[in-house]
């Protein structure tokens, strides 16, 4: 049986939990998984106790203070054992999930959707139809988030690599763009406005939805093409975001399969649409057929209430 190796998904240093559910797909494909974490301190591995992995194993490097393909895939590869190794699908570690994958020269299946012994299911088409591949052997396979439920228990002990390296570059500084709202990336709940909002003014009432329930606020590519003041890192779609929250609220947003390509695995999607035929009825499991002028101040009293 092949060995599997989980990379934890790391945010801002910090072990994420999705990591959990990346290691219940490692134990699906059929073994018990080491997972490594890429970090500057060993201490932040920590944070991957308790998560279902047999060993767990400190990848310490300065290369992963900030994500750079190139140094990560060179320093990881120094390190992850030879088999099978699970990432997860954002869009981080898709990258560097291709990246090993050249280095070792095995094959990649990104996305992954479902996992049953060596048969991985992922959508292609932008979500139109879905693939199911068999890996024969050592691969690397990107697994979205929210498909499994997270692994508990396993190792608590961390063993430590330097994995300095032959890593000959790596980011030094990052800035990031001035924004204290929550990425779509990183968010188990998401409101959404299209161009339906009527004007970019309008989204400070997804915002302040948003900010009653810790939900990120999202786009379509309409309304971010339409207007300067909704950037593009808020776009979800197919040349956008792709996300897969717990909750994924459309607001004004017509249900174009590009957008669709971007949302549609969401756990639960709830659309509010004034026309009652919008696409985007066909895949909420809870329309609200209304303006959102109507409709958004009830659902942000209700929610105010629930949230106390
Ligand atoms: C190659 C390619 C890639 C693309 N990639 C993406 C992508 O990544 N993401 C993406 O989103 N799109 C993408 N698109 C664009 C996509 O095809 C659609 O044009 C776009 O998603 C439409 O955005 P929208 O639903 O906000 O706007 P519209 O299609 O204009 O829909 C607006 C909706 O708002 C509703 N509405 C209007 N007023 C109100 C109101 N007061 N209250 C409630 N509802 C109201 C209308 O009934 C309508 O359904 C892509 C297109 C192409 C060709």
């Amino acid at each position: 049986m092949t060995q599997t190796i989980v990379i934890a998904e790391m945010n801002s240093n910090a072990v994420h939990p999705s990591t959990a559910e990346l290691v219940s797909a490692a134990i699906t494909l059929g073994a018990e998984p080491t997972l490594v974490v890429p970090c500057t301190d060993a201490g932040q591995a920590s944070g991957a106790a308790n998560m279902g992995a047999a060993n767990i194993i400190a990848a310490k490097s300065d290369a992963f203070a900030h994500y750079d393909a190139s140094a990560w895939a060179t320093a990881l590869d120094a390190v992850v054992p030879q088999g099978t190794i699970v990432t997860g699908a954002s869009p981080q570690s898709k990258d560097m999930a291709a990246r090993l994958a050249a280095r070792r020269g095995i094959s990649v299946v990104q996305d992954a959707v479902a996992i049953d012994g060596d048969q991985i299911t992922s959508p292609v088409y932008s979500g139109k139809a879905m693939q199911t591949v068999a890996i024969g052997g050592p691969a690397v396979v990107s697994v979205r988030s929210n498909v499994f439920s997270p692994a508990q228990g396993g190792a608590s002990d961390v063993a430590v690599l330097d994995t300095t390296g032959d890593v000959a570059t790596s980011v030094q500084e990052f800035m990031a763009r001035a924004s204290e709202r929550l990425d779509v990336s990183e968010a188990n709940i998401i409101i959404s406005g299209g161009r339906g909002m009527g004007s970019p003014d309008n989204f400070s009432e997804l915002e302040a939805i948003a900010d009653t329930i810790g939900a990120a606020v999202g786009a379509s590519r309409a309304a971010v093409d339409t207007w300067d003041a909704i950037p593009h890192s808020m776009q979800v779609g197919q040349t956008g975001k792709t996300v897969n929250p717990n909750l994924y609220i459309a607001v004004g947003i017509s249900g174009a399969i590009q957008h669709l390509a971007g949302m549609r695995s969401s756990k639960y999607i709830v659309a509010i649409n004034k026309d009652a035929d919008a696409p985007i009825f066909q895949h909420a499991d809870y329309g609200i057929v209304a303006t959102w002028e109507d409709a958004l101040p009830v659902l942000h009293s209700s929610l105010k209430g629930i949230m106390g």
